[in-house]
């Protein structure tokens, strides 16, 4: 009988099936794809010789991980970190930016820099406390308790949208701190935009937003690589269905959607309806470009900014973003960009880039987003449609039927409110187990929820150590440990 049997290699699948097998345990991976990495996969996608991250491709989370630190990421694979974390373009050449440096970015604010700072220096100076908060459940003690205070003040006064009122007099900071907060694809102002909105920024002044050289699959890679020197065995092309599909084995990890789960295995009736009641948020519509010139952003410090938030003020982007909620596609949405090709030379041939741009859509959405994309980044950027060589649409039909954990296209593995951070999917101190003796859920559809940081698979895995096989102590995961 195997060990353990991972279903999914995702960030999460792989930072549980590492973890089991560096404390010595036989393991088998089993991917539905033809290639490994869920949303850490790179391809090309437009054209060859043109490298596009086809999911995530800007990793605050990862560099912040303590599952990534003890893995010790940075070591084995080669993150470029910029000067600038965010750019944000406004009408008449105007942009906010925002910089590593703290000091720097509230200097460029002018009469708003002074509550910058104010806002991030306590948060920035206590990153640790703030990751410990933000990285787990919300149902337990926090380590650093005035850390955890300081963020959840923050988060209460922009989520009840009285931050910008009492600390900011022009509309560039606002405008910032909504483009962060859309990353969240919720409401606008709401706790859960303004606690995603908040963490990113902080991380954009602590440890930065880094890209992996030559794109996210460079962290997949090196997660596989490790579970196979550990023992570990990799299958792709298996699409799992039932728990009786599987070998015997005496734990299973899902890395998959909560709806998976649910037709898993037969499942109390309780617990079943809970999962019933999961629920999706806002889906994405993404394009990628091949594009034969640097952007020309109006704004001449834009251009150095990997990621780019283009929407406007932060009224416009509050708008498009409830106009989604609300089923609409907007004419002007938010749109979240990256140009990699400002940092890392080897996405496109000389002088050439790769843009990797998407929008919020309606769940299932199967609208074709390119034309509201480039309008967008023309507007803030003239000229750009004619650097277009080739432009690559993903609807968020397309999506979830490329990856089923975007169940709709919602690429956080769920929505993410206030609820569902607390009760993800179930309300539990330990909710990655199941109430199938053995199996736990690892996804992102767990706590801490979305993103690149491998915090599920490893909650997951070392409760699973713990419950089934009496190993209390988490295995080292450092290299030649
Ligand atoms: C377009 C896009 C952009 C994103 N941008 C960012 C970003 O810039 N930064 C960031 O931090 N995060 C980003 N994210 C979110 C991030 O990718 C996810 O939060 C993260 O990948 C979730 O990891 P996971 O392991 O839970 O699941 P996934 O990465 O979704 O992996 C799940 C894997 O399980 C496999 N699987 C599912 N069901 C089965 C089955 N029945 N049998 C076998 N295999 C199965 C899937 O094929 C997939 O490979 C983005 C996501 C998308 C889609």
């Amino acid at each position: 009988m195997i060990d353990v049997t991972v279903v999914g290699s995702g960030p999460n699948g792989l930072a549980a099936a590492v973890t089991m097998a560096r404390a010595g345990l036989s393991v088998h991976l089993l991917e539905r794809a033809d290639t490994i990495g869920g949303g850490l996969r790179s391809a090309e996608v437009t054209m060859p010789g043109y490298l596009s991250d086809v999911c995530s491709a800007v990793h605050p989370a990862a560099l912040a991980s303590p599952f990534f630190r003890a893995f010790e990421l940075r070591e084995r694979v080669r993150f470029l970190v910029p000067k600038v974390s965010y750019a944000h373009p406004l009408d008449h050449g105007r942009a906010g930016i925002a910089w590593r440096d703290l000091d720097r970015t509230a200097a460029g604010l002018g009469v708003d820099g002074r509550a910058w700072r104010r806002l991030f220096r306590p948060l920035v100076d206590s990153i640790g406390g703030v990751v410990d908060f933000t990285g787990s459940q919300l149902l337990r003690m926090p380590h650093d308790p005035i850390a955890a205070a300081r963020y959840a003040l923050r988060v209460l006064e922009y989520g009840s949208g009285l931050g910008r009122h009492i600390r900011f007099r022009d509309d560039v900071a606002p405008a910032m701190l909504a483009g962060v907060a859309a990353h969240a694809a919720a409401p606008i102002p709401s706790l859960s935009a303004a606690g995603a909105g908040l963490l990113l920024a902080t991380h954009a002044h602590a440890h930065g937003w880094g890209y992996p050289r030559g794109g996210s699959q460079a962290i997949a890679d090196a997660l596989a690589a490790d579970l196979l020197e550990h023992g570990g065995r990799i299958e792709t092309g298996v699409n799992v269905q039932r728990l009786d599909d599987l070998e015997p084995s005496k734990v299973v990890l899902l890395d998959t959607s909560v709806r998976f789960l649910a037709a898993f295995a037969p499942l109390p009736r309780r617990y079943l309806r809970q999962l019933q009641n999961y629920r999706y948020g806002a889906a994405i519509a993404k394009v990628d470009f091949a594009v034969n010139a640097p952007v020309p952003w109006s704004n001449p410090d834009v251009r150095h900014a990997p990621t780019v938030h283009v929407g406007g003020s932060r009224r416009e982007i509050a708008q498009a973003e409830n106009a989604v909620r609300r089923g609409r596609h907007p004419m002007r949405p938010y749109v979240l960009l990256t140009q990699q090709s400002v940092l890392d030379d080897s996405r496109a041939p000389e002088g050439h880039q790769v843009l990797w741009a998407y929008t919020h859509v309606p769940l299932g959405s199967s609208v074709d987003a390119t034309r509201v994309i480039t309008e967008q980044i023309e507007r803030f950027a003239p000229g750009f449609r004619d650097t277009v060589i080739v432009s690559v649409p993903t609807t968020a039909a397309r999506l979830a039927e490329y990856n089923p954990n975007d169940v709709g296209g919602d690429i956080l593995g769920g929505q993410v409110t206030l609820r569902q951070l607390v009760q993800r999917p179930v309300l539990s101190t330990k909710p990655w187990r199941t109430p199938i003796p053995g199996v736990y859920l690892c996804s992102a559809a767990t706590p801490p929820g979305p993103a690149v940081h491998g915090m599920n698979g490893w909650y997951a895995a070392r409760l699973a150590l713990r419950d089934v096989f009496g190993i209390t102590q988490p295995p080292r995961l450092g290299i030649g440990e």
